[in-house]
């Protein structure tokens, strides 16, 4: 099994002082890691049916749509405020300075459908909760949130300790 740390980039302070980046585009530029990281994430999903996989912008978008297609699901984008294009639902969330928002389409999700919810990192878990909060509120079904990386000493995972969290490396 090709050990897809050596793939992770640590770049420090970045995108300030004292934040250690988890930079995942090495893992991009290599096709065997790709293809180890999808299957991964597979074997973790198992054979759970799954409607759509949702995806926060923007990272979360680049392995969002491969599981999608290998899962033969629909492929949902949640996005910062005003790049969406038609009617969206909003969900606004506390950030280290601030408040941020996360948008979805109205029409994205249907009632009863059964979602991954996937981003690249799962730092203090504030941006897959409003993730969450949103799919919820569309009656939606939650089956698993899943990640490449984790920053366990951040304990992101406690936000979403109603859904079952997979990540692919620990920190
Ligand atoms: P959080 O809401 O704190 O869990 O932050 C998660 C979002 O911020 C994800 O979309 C990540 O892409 C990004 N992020 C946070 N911390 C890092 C980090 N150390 N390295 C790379 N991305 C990060």
């Amino acid at each position: 099994m090709t050990d897809l740390s050596k793939y992770i980039r640590e770049v420090p302070n970045f995108p300030k002082d004292g934040i250690q980046f988890k930079d995942i585009t090495p893992l991009l530029q290599n096709p065997e890691a790709i293809k180890e990281a999808v299957a991964q994430f597979l074997s973790l999903i198992g054979d759970e049916k799954i409607d759509k996989v949702v995806a926060i912008e923007s990272r979360g978008f680049l392995f969002g749509l491969l599981l999608a297609e290998k899962l033969n699901a629909g492929f949902v984008p949640i996005r910062k405020p005003g790049k969406l294009p038609a009617e969206t639902y909003a969900e606004v969330y506390d950030m280290e300075y601030g408040k941020d928002t996360l948008e979805i389409h109205c029409d994205a999700i249907k009632k009863g459908e059964r979602i991954i919810l996937h981003d690249d990192v799962l730092a203090t878990g504030g941006t897959a909760r409003t993730a969450c909060n949103l799919v919820k509120k569309m009656g939606a079904e939650i089956v698993q949130c899943n990640f490449l990386v984790e920053l366990e000493f951040l304990n992101g995972r406690n936000k979403l300790n109603s859904y079952a969290v997979e990540s692919l490396l620990k920190y």
